[in-house]
């Protein structure tokens, strides 16, 4: 549209906005009514003083109807009970955001209407959040409300209201109790699935194992277990999913099924970690982690070949060797974190030669990191210092030993973490 045309253009709105009727409807004194589209098209207008800018604007920009003049404008009387509406919405939104008796809302976020005293099931929000669309579905309701058009402005009690509010709240609060017996169960159940897929200790030729197993929540994100690799080979796993509950366990799953996978027939304990992590990295979205110790144990040349993936130091104790006690602390990152590349240049690979009288012992977070009363941690010297103390005392003892020294370190504080510990001692 050149200047001239503009100009034109702009003649005929003020010619139009000074005599059309259909162009003179006005909302709370300053809004302007679009006779096209119907809607508010400019603020701030005063009609004996009529400024075309605001509505050609309007018109030339936002409207959707008026397509230059060949759109065709409502008839007076839709605008003007259009405009009506507009006057009442303003008067609702004011009444529904600051008059107490226009605000009864149930624990759901539910609206009590003040002439016919129901749920509405509309969700009135907070008074400063109060939008256009939650004063249209008050609106609505209060156009086909009976209570609204049989009285007026006659309200409900303000205590009949908060009457049907409290029997409304007591109904839900039930409800949300037997969500989370559902929820509850439904947890135990997990939990018991869970517990299924853990292995009980393997009777390993020439070997003792236990395996201390306490899971914190419902459901647990540590886990344990052995690979059948090869005739007189066994893979050895433990891991600690970061979280708890049900997307912890269910990632729990997935790594240990991929270890046993990956760990079938493949005595590279470094590679089985490589490949887990490869499958498991686009599926965990960098939101999980998993910290994994992963150990190849072969049982006719007794020497094991390991890698910790982001996991505790193993601790190797035997009185017998010098120094007596050892802690492994190879290189590796956790999985989770990075595609591959990265994982796998840091991931180092260590070879020990067992001997009679070795104890392993590998473990959680959830034995290290319990807390005192203080905040301060239980520690690996301490449970290097427990592992030091039991030479020739069984697996068993040990393991019930740690559990006693970290309750007791707990001083009666909450377990909030997993705690998995694995004990493997050569005969
Ligand atoms: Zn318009
Ligand atoms: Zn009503």
């Amino acid at each position: 549209m050149n200047a001239l045309q503009q100009w034109l253009l702009s003649r005929r709105v003020l010619r139009l906005l000074g005599r059309d009727e259909c162009w003179r409807v006005i909302v709370q004194g300053d809004k302007w009514l679009c006779p096209y589209c119907g809607e508010l098209g400019a603020e701030d207008l005063r009609l004996e003083d009529p400024v075309d800018a605001k509505v050609l604007r309007h018109l030339q920009g936002p409207c959707p109807l008026w397509r230059e003049g060949s759109g065709v404008p409502r008839p007076y009387t839709e605008l003007k009970i259009r405009a009506d509406q507009f006057q009442r919405k303003e008067v609702l939104a004011d009444k529904i955001r600051f008059n107490p008796l226009w605000r009864h809302v149930d624990l759901d976020g539910s609206w009590y209407c003040p002439y016919c005293g129901t749920n509405t099931e509309i969700l009135l929000p907070l008074p400063e959040e109060i939008s256009a669309s939650s004063v249209d579905e008050v609106f609505r309701h209060l156009e086909q409300c009976a209570g609204a058009r049989q009285s007026r402005e006659e309200y409900r009690p303000a205590e009949v209201l908060r009457r049907a509010v409290d029997q409304a709240n007591e109904k839900i609060k039930m409800r949300r109790v037997e969500i989370i017996q559902e929820w509850e169960s439904n947890l135990r159940e997990a939990r018991r699935r869970q517990m299924q897929m853990l292995p009980r200790s393997p009777k390993l030729p020439g070997m003792d194992v236990h395996v201390v197993y306490k899971p914190c929540a419902s459901v647990s994100g540590d886990f344990y277990d052995f690979v059948q690799v090869a005739p007189g080979k066994v893979g050895i796993a433990i891991g600690d999913v970061s979280g708890h509950g049900m997307e912890a366990a269910l990632v729990m799953g997935v790594a240990k099924k991929l270890l046993e996978i990956h760990g079938k027939g493949n005595p590279g304990a470094a590679q089985v970690l490589k490949r887990t992590n490869a499958d498991i990295y686009p599926d965990l979205g960098k939101i999980s982690f998993v910290s994994i110790w992963y150990g190849v144990l072969d049982l006719q040349s007794r020497h094991l070949r390991f890698a910790r993936a982001g996991h505790n130091p193993l601790i190797l104790h035997n009185e017998s060797r010098i120094p007596a006690l050892t802690t492994y602390n190879s290189e590796g990152m956790i999985v989770g974190v990075d595609r591959g590349p990265n994982f796998n240049s840091q991931l180092e690979e260590v070879e020990i030669e067992l001997v009679p009288g070795d104890t392993l012992v590998q473990y959680t977070d959830g034995v290290i990191e319990a807390q005192s009363r203080t905040r301060e941690q239980f520690g690996l010297e301490r449970l290097c210092d427990l592992v030091a103390a039991c030479p020739g005392v069984d697996l068993m003892e040990m393991g019930r030993r740690i559990e006693n020294a970290i309750e007791d370190f707990r001083e009666g504080g909450e377990q909030d973490d997993d705690v998995t510990i694995l004990a493997l001692r050569l005969q």
